[in-house]
């Protein structure tokens, strides 16, 4: 795997996540593709319980955002 910025600590197995609200942990992966895919994984989880759409809709975006910045902000750092 190319790795373009290898600025990273030692400890190789402390992997960068990001923490949502509730608690759980998503590794940061260097795709965006599959970032997005795990964030929209993760979304699923708050909001397979809720039966209103639209309650579902706006918690969605609520963790979408949140969690959207917390790699933004991650990855700045990198
Ligand atoms: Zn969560």
């Amino acid at each position: 795997m190319p790795q373009k910025k290898s600025r990273k600590a030692t400890d190789n197995s402390h992997l960068p996540t990001v923490k949502c609200s509730c608690g759980a942990k998503i590794l940061l992966i260097p795709d965006v593709k599959k970032m997005n895919q795990a964030i929209e994984d993760h979304i699923l989880a708050h909001t397979k319980n809720i039966q209103n759409v639209k309650e579902a809709e706006a918690e969605a975006e609520r963790i979408r955002n949140e969690l959207i910045i917390k790699v933004l902000d991650l990855a700045s750092e990198m």
